[in-house]
């Protein structure tokens, strides 16, 4: 079923159902489709409807891809924190002690200025910043 706004001749605007847009098509061809104010055939299809229709789904689109993002910074997160050390305040310390002693392999993370991180890379030390994601947030 779709529903169409129906206006006429005479600036009377109503909505009616139609099982699909080709019935709506053959019904207007044959003129079989009047006015319910004063039984004019000359009924055309209002423009409105199909603009509200598509502007929402656009935004469910939206909402949809903000969520599939939010689930992808999730799982780097969880990932950082499955296979790195925290650190905590001390990153930019520890990113050096291993980038100049080489005693670890380990990957590690934690919290940094975003002058500690810039003097870092400035340094030649990888160093990548994520947006850290609240998990329990839904
Ligand atoms: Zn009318």
């Amino acid at each position: 079923m779709i529903k169409y706004n129906l206006q006429c001749d005479c600036n009377a605007e109503f909505e009616s159902w139609f099982s699909s847009s080709s019935e709506y098509d053959i019904l207007s061809k044959k003129k079989l489709i009047t006015c319910i104010y004063c039984d004019s055939t000359n009924v055309k299809k209002s423009l409105m409807k199909p603009n509200i229709t598509s502007k929402s789904n656009s935004s469910l689109t939206q909402n949809k891809e903000q969520r599939n993002l939010k689930k992808q910074l999730i799982n780097i997160r969880k990932y950082i924190e499955k296979n790195c050390k925290n650190v905590g305040k001390d990153f930019s310390h520890e990113a050096r002690n291993i980038h100049y002693d080489k005693k670890s392999l380990q990957g590690i993370y934690g919290q940094a200025t975003p002058e500690e991180t810039s003097e870092l890379l400035d340094e030649g030390i990888e160093v990548a910043t994520i947006p850290w994601i609240d998990k329990t947030e839904n």
